[in-house]
């Protein structure tokens, strides 16, 4: 009996295993999720700024044209003005060569206005997009960090999964009948008994019931729980604490029945 106790035990160990490894496995993909995203939205939002820099520098480009068409304009007005024969002509090419001076002034003040905007924008896009490389850096290296991890924890999974069989190999069909069905429901099948408590659901077990433990001549369940029990001190004489989280003792009705008598054979 002792020995399945043990490979009981070993199994349920194993099982637990084998659980948190494979939720580890699971979670941590989604991990870098969140950075993923980030880095999505901020380089959407850099090509658009990208794109109206690249529109603001084509209207730059267009402004200076226009301006060059301008002074060539002032220059033949200026000729004409040089030129000029009498007051009437006079007045008129001087009144162009106003016009056009002072087109070129408003266009120019208007382009050096746009021209110093658009450095600061470049500068800060410069600056944003070398945040944004080091950020898809920091990903690459982070992706490559977990792509190890996961490795790792599939290496484990073999190991625990190896480890669960050979239990499960072990143990008697009977007892692995009922340590399937109430881990299914209760999350483990297993549980010691301290001083006459049940420690997965916290009931005092029987007297007559926590005598026949001590004889560990029985595997026996509790009444409650139905967990396959064991007297803790008998196998484990470390006083450590179980691992498993214990159900609330109101979740349950407590069951007056004694243990089943089908778990005595040995
Ligand atoms: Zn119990």
């Amino acid at each position: 009996m002792r020995e399945q106790l043990v490979f009981l035990l070993q199994l349920q160990q194993a099982d637990a295993k084998v659980r948190e490894l494979e939720t580890a496995a699971n979670q941590l993909p989604g991990k870098l999720e969140p950075l993923r995203r980030d880095l999505a939205k901020l380089q959407t939002m850099l090509d658009a700024e990208s794109a109206k820099l690249a529109e603001t520098n084509a209207w730059r480009k267009a402004q200076q044209e226009l301006i060059d068409r301008e002074r060539d304009a002032l220059k033949i007005a200026q000729n004409k003005l040089q030129a000029s024969k009498n007051s009437k002509e006079f007045g008129a090419a001087s009144r162009e060569v106003e016009n056009k001076r002072k087109s070129i002034s408003d266009r120019e003040s208007e382009l050096k206005k746009v021209s110093e905007a658009s450095g600061a924008s470049t500068a800060q896009l410069e600056s944003r997009n070398k945040d944004v490389d080091g950020l898809r850096s920091q990903l690459a290296e982070s992706e490559a960090a977990q792509a190890e991890q996961l490795a790792q924890l599939h290496a484990g999974l073999v190991e625990a999964r190896a480890a669960r069989d050979a239990a499960r190999g072990a143990v008697e069909k009977q007892w692995l009948k009922i340590y399937d069905s109430v881990s299914q429901k209760k999350g483990y099948g297993i549980a010691s008994v301290v001083k006459g408590v049940c420690q997965g659901c916290h009931m005092a077990l029987p007297p007559q019931l926590n005598n026949i433990l001590a004889r560990m001549e029985s595997i026996e369940t509790c009444p409650r729980c139905g967990r396959l029990v064991y007297r803790k001190e008998l196998l484990d004489p470390k006083p450590d604490p179980e691992p498993a989280a214990a159900e609330p003792a109101a979740a349950e009705p407590a069951a007056a029945e004694p243990a089943t008598d089908e778990a005595s054979s040995s």
